[in-house]
């Protein structure tokens, strides 16, 4: 069947309205970056454009794709989230003034299951219910009533269906992973509606703040589409009646990340804050994507070869929008479920394993895993006859 032709997607902020953007489109047409699909199927294409408000300084990545969440678009990928800000996460719990033996705990996708299942440990919750309501990008795509009006996407309504049928007094949802992937004000207003009904929200969202201002861009991905800074999250939970609690978050191990509350129980005396508001005006993060476009283009002189180690978001973001049309590379990945699939980009090299491959004619190694996995990586590749650079996203040396 062939793709419907993209329409343009719409040009005002999604924070303040203003029509004001600088925009740049990210590639041509993309396939969704999770969507490792057969053979024979001919995946859908949109337009993606990287935006930044010139009024308010909102970053985020316009998309023609009509979902309201852009999850992954097949159950089999997973994500890793971060685990050990855990207890400060149960120290917000505690701020706030609840009957926790009255409380019901609640998922939002599988990235919460950890997170649940330390909290019923730590406040001895005994009421839990573990749903991946988040699913996929298709369960996100809004459907049509009989006379036209647009329907909540049925996800969404067993999301909020669940939470209703709790008889406890307070409800605890966790949300890991929300604001950025959501694309639609209406599926946010929904989800922060819920704490008019005693319902109390846990979410997590990388700390674009910090990273605006960091050296990498690697947290540019197209299934995250507003990349909301502390203030912002602050706005929509105010216009919806509600109040947020923040605090950010650095790990050794972890991007850095922001996690809060946002509950209608938030006393005016509790306080947390763990670092002063950065200037976020206007995050420059097309001009740092036009350069990072200059470094690729350099280091890849004509007769390069590359190969893309890690099929995860970096590596087929790196594919996708930041490699040259003329680049020519292999992309590797070791994971079982994406054995035989046809990934997101079109590798002029073709899609392999990293395990028994022989890297020996390569030139250049892009290593987009984790700094972990990339230590043990690089001495095997080494001894295995690879004589060429290993670079990471940035288009950093690793050594
Ligand atoms: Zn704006």
């Amino acid at each position: 069947m062939p793709n419907p032709q993209p329409k343009n997607p719409d040009s005002v902020c999604f924070c303040c309205k203003s029509e004001d953007l600088d925009c740049i489109d990210l590639g041509k047409e993309l396939v969704d970056s999770s969507n490792f699909h057969q053979q024979n199927q001919n995946p859908p294409r949109f337009l993606y454009r990287l935006s930044v408000c010139q009024d308010c300084g909102h970053v985020e990545i316009k998309s023609d794709n009509p979902c309201w969440l852009s999850t992954r678009k097949h159950s089999f990928i997973t994500y890793n989230e971060p685990t050990d800000y855990f207890p400060l996460i149960a120290n917000l719990v505690r701020s706030i003034d609840i009957d926790l033996l009255d409380t019901s705990l609640h998922t939002f996708s599988y990235k919460d299951f950890n997170l649940v299942e330390y909290l019923r440990e730590e406040f001895k919750i005994t009421f839990v219910q573990k749903n991946d309501h988040a699913k996929t990008s298709d369960d996100w795509l809004p459907t049509s009533a009989a006379n036209g009006d647009q329907v909540q996407p049925p996800a969404l309504k067993n999301f909020i269906d669940e939470i209703g049928a709790s008889a406890k007094k307070n409800k605890i949802v966790v949300i890991s992973r929300f604001f950025d992937h959501a694309s639609n004000i209406g599926l946010i207003n929904a989800v922060l509606d819920l704490c008019a009904n005693s319902v109390h929200l846990i979410f997590d969202i990388n700390d674009y703040e910090k990273l605006f201002r960091s050296n990498t861009l690697e947290y540019v991905w197209i299934e995250r589409r507003n990349l909301f800074n502390r203030d912002e999250i602050d706005r929509l939970a105010k216009a919806r009646g509600t109040q947020s609690l923040m605090i950010a978050y650095e790990s050794q191990t972890t991007s850095p990340t922001i996690f809060g509350l946002i509950s209608n129980q938030i006393g005016k005396t509790v306080q947390i804050s763990s670092y002063e508001a950065l200037e976020t005006a206007k995050p420059k993060v097309i001009s740092r994507l036009k350069h990072l476009h200059k470094l690729w283009a350099r280091a890849l002189p004509q007769n390069s070869k590359l190969a893309i180690i890690g099929a995860s978001h970096k590596g087929i973001s790196l594919a996708q929008f930041v490699l040259g049309d003329d680049v020519h590379y292999s992309l590797h990945d070791d994971k079982e479920s994406l054995k035989g699939k046809i990934p997101p980009v079109d590798p002029p090299l073709g899609f392999h394993r990293v395990s028994d491959f022989d890297f020996s004619s390569y030139s250049h190694v892009a290593i987009t895993t984790t700094k972990v996995i990339a230590a043990k990586l690089i001495p095997k590749l080494r001894t295995s006859g690879f004589n060429g650079e290993f670079l990471d996203f940035d288009c950093q040396i690793l050594n």
